[in-house]
């Protein structure tokens, strides 16, 4: 399997140079891009160049944390001089002149970047469908959805198609997709990560994570993102650990908590006893398992559709068609829908009814998870109530497809970070439970999601193409 463990290996041993493993993942793209939909920019010379770069820096003996190492980036992130876009008409053409700071911070870690991700256009999915480009693909099923709006993210990872890949998770748009797809996803802390340079979605829920094949592989790429950025005034200074250095400490004597509210009627059954299989692994590691209750769980929904349309009406105002990018009319019905949505809370009248309300709320629905936390160190949930769906089943009835992140919101609205670990298969299928603990808590999310997972197969079962 090509962890960024693995492939760091190979690279110091010289088993394979920088510039042939980019060139072979290039092949696979050109490959099996058609198919599945995954890539919406390749940009073959620049990664060509940075691979030229990583070997003379691998012979002089440099060792960086990705160096050599191929991975792509959602198409949200600004990159400068390759088109981002997105996957919206709207910024169609649109060159950046700069980098996001996570990109920079990726670069300087010596990550090659192979291209850009497709996704829900502005993030705005659970599917991938929302995206103008069409939506990508599901490698494990090409007929079903890889989930969104991170897809092209997830469906990468898992297709090899890049060693590792961002996304960013909103309302669930890393942890749906990674437990589509068997992979692994990080949504990190609210302000873990700079959102400078990536397109944003919801501002006060935008959260800048990334997929792997393997929890320590997702240690490593937070290594490299996470901290204080000057250009971003919500990320605290708060020290960054190497989140790999505790990964193998015991996990005896941990508490974890399991919320009824997300194990209610509706849930797949499959999903269900993937799930409650962790738990009882948990139990065997000498886990104290102990039943809890987040009241506010059901609210989290329509909370999170006031305030996050709230916000994207105001975000996408920028997009005049003027300074760049192309005419509003060019938006999707999706965007469109909810520029209307928030348009209409925030007016006046309204505003207290609606807006200030769900802020209320919110406050409830996080205070919840402080309680929680008084308890137990760390959460075990589903992600989603729902196996992966075919493409076309949902894309009529955006009600149906907002319920796709009934398990995920309520995370976003308290600002504390998720990590989608796979935790089974259903009809060839993956499933993925997700692990939830206090704000800055990551170290702990890794050592819980690594223990489990090298426990289990599940992260070495690849699609077959
Ligand atoms: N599916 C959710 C939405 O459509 C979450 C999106 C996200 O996390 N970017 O808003």
């Amino acid at each position: 399997m090509n962890s960024i463990k693995a492939v760091k290996e190979k690279l110091l041993k010289k088993e394979i140079s920088a510039k042939e493993l980019t060139k072979s993942y290039l092949d696979r793209i050109n490959k099996y891009n058609k198919d599945l939909n995954i890539y919406l920019t390749i940009s073959e010379k620049e990664a060509l160049e940075a691979a030229e770069r990583a070997d003379k820096l691998l012979s002089e003996g440099q060792d960086l944390p990705l160096l050599g190492l191929p991975i792509a980036l959602k198409d949200l992130y600004s990159t400068k001089g390759i088109q981002t876009t997105a996957s919206s008409k709207v910024l169609e053409g649109y060159i950046p002149p700069f980098d996001a700071t996570a990109v920079e911070k990726l670069k300087n870690a010596g990550a090659i970047i192979l291209g850009k991700l497709n996704c829900d256009a502005w993030a705005h999915g659970s599917s991938g469908e929302n995206s103008d480009y069409g939506p990508a693909r599901n490698p494990w099923n090409k007929e079903y959805t890889p989930g969104g709006s991170s897809s092209g993210s997830a469906a990468a990872v898992t297709a090899d198609l890049a060693v590792a890949t961002t996304g960013t998770d909103t309302g669930g748009s890393i942890r749906l997709p990674a437990s589509f797809t068997n992979t692994v996803g990080l949504k990190p802390t609210y302000g873990r990560v700079s959102r400078y340079g990536i397109i944003a979605m919801a501002s006060s829920l935008d959260s800048i994570g990334h997929f792997t094949k393997t929890v320590e592989d997702s240690a490593i790429m937070l290594n490299v993102t996470a901290g204080k950025d000057n250009k971003d005034a919500t990320t605290p200074d708060v020290p960054v650990p190497d989140y790999t250095k505790k990964i193998n400490e015991n996990i005896k004597g941990l508490k974890i908590g399991v919320p009824k509210e997300y194990f209610i009627e509706g849930l797949d059954l499959e999903i269900r006893k993937a799930v409650e299989d962790a738990i009882n692994f948990y139990k065997s590691q000498g886990v104290e398992i102990v039943d809890i209750s987040l009241p506010h769980t059901e609210y989290a929904i329509e909370t999170y559709y006031i305030i996050q349309p709230a916000e994207v009406s105001s975000n996408l105002a920028r997009y005049d068609g003027i300074r760049f990018g192309n005419p509003r009319k060019d938006f999707g019905d999706e965007a469109k829908r909810r520029i209307m949505l928030g348009t209409f809370t925030l007016s006046v009248g309204y505003y207290d009814a609606y807006y200030k309300k769900a802020m209320k709320v919110r406050t409830l629905i996080k205070q919840d998870f402080d309680k929680a936390f008084e308890k137990v160190d760390a959460i075990i949930a589903p992600v989603s109530p729902n196996m992966p769906w075919k493409l076309g089943e949902r894309i009529d009835d955006p009600l149906k497809m907002y319920l796709a992140d009934v398990f995920a919101a309520a995370v976003n609205l308290s600002g504390i970070p998720g990590l989608s670990v796979p935790c089974g298969f259903s009809n060839g299928l993956p499933i993925g439970m997700q692990i939830l603990g206090p704000q800055f808590s990551e170290e702990l999310l890794f050592r819980l999601g690594h223990h489990y997972e090298i426990n289990h197969d599940f992260y070495k079962k690849e699609p077959e193409l």
